[in-house]
């Protein structure tokens, strides 16, 4: 059997990939298919006889497109960003054209010049229609498949402008001026405009988690040192096999799993197990791919290679939760998927009416017409977008980094927060956390001799001493008690600075204090100055200083709040205690983690989840939000719909507090950008015997409705409370 990953183009929603991976695993010689939307991708197990060329065949049968095999490196540019600003030059230039006549700027006369005014008009509006073709297909496909979304209110809007204008300007040309105020081109033109803004925002977002797989492949180095008869060499790491012996040195990664065959050292394994200290690993013990060694030289036999890997594991968890979060509905799709379907009964039922009452064929028609034309709120095209775009500058301006639009809508449902412990609701790194001095030098004098000499040492211990190191002073007969802690001489005095079993033959009566430090989850360094103990340190893991206000107030708000962690037991429940946090899941693979976000959401709950590793990367995505940091792993932020850059957890009240904001504004939005359209309905159809539609009265209700969009949209920006 054999694996290929390839790219397959033109697959735009689950439908469409649903299909590919039905085909193609129905095909002879294919044994499974996986197909990623996002990606764009499908994972095909296939037998050996198979070649390629057939698989590309396939998939060209399905319907799609073989796009060949996938790289990491592919770089699949959007160009509709560039074409924006060229499209907003030309949108400007079709609302002067059309508009400056009405507010008296200066422009020719386009009484005298009618054919050239609705020529010029209609001529700028074809390459909006170009622009715009993926969603006019998109949206008439959605109204035969019965499923009309915001495109199919868009497409339908579009159409029935466009072609309501282009009979109008043939008459026009004919002769018939009074129809020149019935020309639409350019709400056709600046409906695609907007939509294809917003479209361009959330293609971004998905290019960045995008990235976080490739980080995440990353992660594993793509060289190892493997051990042979004649020596070391160096070698990729696709030509590792099994068994071999590979050399790992201090500051390097490991290549593949697998398990030490000689020597000892630490090894950072906190993007799998989310342990915050680094573990030490010895003869027999496991290491795994991307973990990074500390401080000693090991030989380990690889174990686990390629996509059996527990990093390849990660990788596929992170693609499946990436499909199952494709189906938030925006609330547009939502209102329009009763909105399409009754505009167009109406319209039919014009149509209908106006043919029984004994009006010839196009005349009932330019009445169907004129219903779909005046329902089509201009302003739905800027009701969300805009208010998207307004919210995001806010957010950002209040370090809120927003890479996926959508989650606005979202954030408003949640009713539960996920946390993970170690450098989200932590620190992530041992600190002092209390010192208990019997000695007679200060506090900043007993730390800078203890930094002297574990400036020495590479253990993990001994980085939360080296930013009290003030003044270097002179250490003699410095040596490191394996397994125990260090020592050294400083101005004749002896030091000795490690855990419990350095006190053997010395009085201790400390105890009180050792079990102070024990209960608040310290490991504790012992000091002593020529056998004395003159201090005990309680070393850990900090918390981060605004993490128990914002916890206090996140459950004022009643939010369920839960605490995950790779992290044991005991540390576990003693900062969730400090934090408090009752609601706590300790020693958790991120697996589990992604399978707790995943029984929350089937118990109906929409969730935010809060992370910082590599090891979160996955349940970032499976949430309903995910939340990182600045300073988090390149893949928790990529995999994050939300970055906070300042690192301040309180910023998760600001996120929610101008989210929801947002969503106000955008349903206030789009009640005003179907309210006067709706008003219009009637009208148009011709139910009131004295108002007969006139084309001025619906241009100037669809400018007013993109007004009261914008207006109401700027509050927003506005209002200091947010
Ligand atoms: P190890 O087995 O090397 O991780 O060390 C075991 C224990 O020795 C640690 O948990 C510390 O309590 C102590 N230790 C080792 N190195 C140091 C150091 N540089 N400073 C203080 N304590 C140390």
């Amino acid at each position: 059997m054999k694996n290929i990953l390839i790219n397959v183009l033109g697959m735009t929603c689950s439908a469409c990939s649903n299909h590919v991976e039905k085909y193609l695993s129905k095909q002879k010689g294919i044994i499974d298919v996986s197909v990623n939307l996002v990606m764009g991708t499908a994972l095909i197990h296939y037998e050996d006889d198979l070649d390629i060329d057939t698989i590309s065949k396939y998939v060209n049968d399905s319907g799609y497109q073989y796009g060949g095999i996938y790289k990491l490196d592919d770089e699949k540019k959007d160009h509709s960003e560039k074409y924006l600003i060229i499209f907003l030059i030309l949108l400007i230039i079709m609302m002067y054209i059309s508009m400056s006549h009405m507010i008296g700027l200066p422009f020719f006369d386009i009484i005298k010049y009618s054919s050239i005014y609705t020529l010029l008009l209609f001529i700028l509006t074809i390459p909006f229609l170009i622009f715009g073709k993926d969603i006019l297909i998109a949206g008439i496909k959605n109204i035969v498949r019965k499923s009309p979304n915001m495109d199919s209110l868009v497409s339908l809007g579009v159409i029935a402008s466009f072609i309501y204008s282009f009979i109008n300007m043939i008459l026009i040309i004919n002769g018939n001026k009074d129809l020149l105020h019935h020309l639409y081109f350019e709400s056709c033109s600046m409906i695609i405009y907007f939509v294809k803004l917003g479209r361009v925002i959330d293609y971004h977002s998905k290019e960045k988690t995008k990235d976080a797989i490739k980080d995440l492949v990353r992660v594993t180095p793509e060289y190892a040192v493997i051990k042979t008869k004649n020596g070391e060499k160096k070698i990729t790491i696709d030509e590792v096999k099994i068994g071999d012996i590979l050399i790992s040195r201090s500051g390097e990664k490991i290549a593949v799993d697998g398990e030490i065959t000689k020597g000892e050292a630490h090894f950072d394994e906190s993007f799998i197990t989310g342990e915050s200290i680094p573990v030490k690993k010895k003869i027999n013990d496991g290491v795994l791919a991307g973990s990074i060694n500390y401080d000693g030289v090991v030989e380990y036999k690889a174990l686990k290679i390629g996509p059996k890997s527990t990093i390849s594991e990660m990788v596929h968890l992170v693609m499946n939760s990436l499909n199952s979060k494709m189906k938030i509905t925006r609330i547009t799709d939502k209102i329009s998927s009763y909105f399409v379907p009754m505009i167009i009964l109406i319209a039919i039922i014009t149509f209908i009416i106006y043919l029984i009452l004994g009006n010839s064929f196009n005349e009932s028609l330019i009445h169907m017409v004129t219903v779909l034309v005046v329902a089509c709120p201009c302003a739905i095209g800027l009701a969300t977008p805009l208010a998207v775009v307004t919210s995001i500058g806010t957010l950002s301006k209040n370090n809120l980094l927003v890479k996926s639009s959508e989650i606005l809508e979202v954030i408003p449902k949640i009713d539960t927060i996920v946390f993970d412990k170690t450098g989200t609701l932590t620190n992530g790194k041992l600190e002092i956390n209390k010192i208990y001095n019997y000695s007679s030098y200060s506090k900043d004098d007993l730390l800078n001799i203890i930094s002297n000499i574990e400036n020495n040492s590479h253990h993990p211990i001994a980085k939360a001493f080296k930013k009290y190191l003030k003044n270097g002073l002179e250490i003699n007969n410095y040596q490191e008690l394996s397994g125990i802690g260090v020592k050294g001489k400083i101005n004749n005095h002896e030091y000795i600075l490690g855990n419990n079993k350095i006190l053997k033959n010395i009085a201790n009566d400390k105890q009180d204090d050792e079990k102070e430090l024990l209960n608040k989850g310290n490991s504790i360094i012992y000091v002593l100055e020529d056998n004395n103990i003159i201090a005990l340190i309680g070393v850990r893991d900090t918390i981060r200083s605004d993490a128990l206000d914002t916890i206090r107030k996140l459950k004022n708000k009643n939010f369920d709040i839960y605490m995950l962690s790779g992290d044991n037991k005991i540390t576990s429940n003693i900062i969730g205690k400090e934090i408090g946090i009752t609601n706590i899941k300790a020693e958790v693979s991120p697996k589990d983690k992604i399978a707790f976000i995943k029984e929350l959401k089937n118990n109906n709950h929409c969730v935010i989840m809060v992370g910082d590793g590599i090891n979160d990367a996955a349940s970032l995505v499976e949430a309903d939000v995910g939340i990182s940091f600045k300073s988090s792993t390149d893949i928790a932020s990529n995999s994050a719909n939300v970055i906070i850059t300042n690192d301040k957890l309180k910023e998760i009240m600001t996120l929610i507090r101008i989210s929801n904001k947002t969503v106000k504004i955008i349903k206030e939005n789009l009640f005003w950008a179907f309210f006067y359209n709706i008003l219009m309905i009637p009208i148009a159809i011709g139910l009131f015997k004295n108002i007969k539609i006139n084309p001025m009265i619906a241009s100037i209700t669809m400018m007013l409705s993109s007004l009261t969009v914008v207006f109401n949209t700027l509050r927003l920006r506005r209002d200091k409370d947010v």
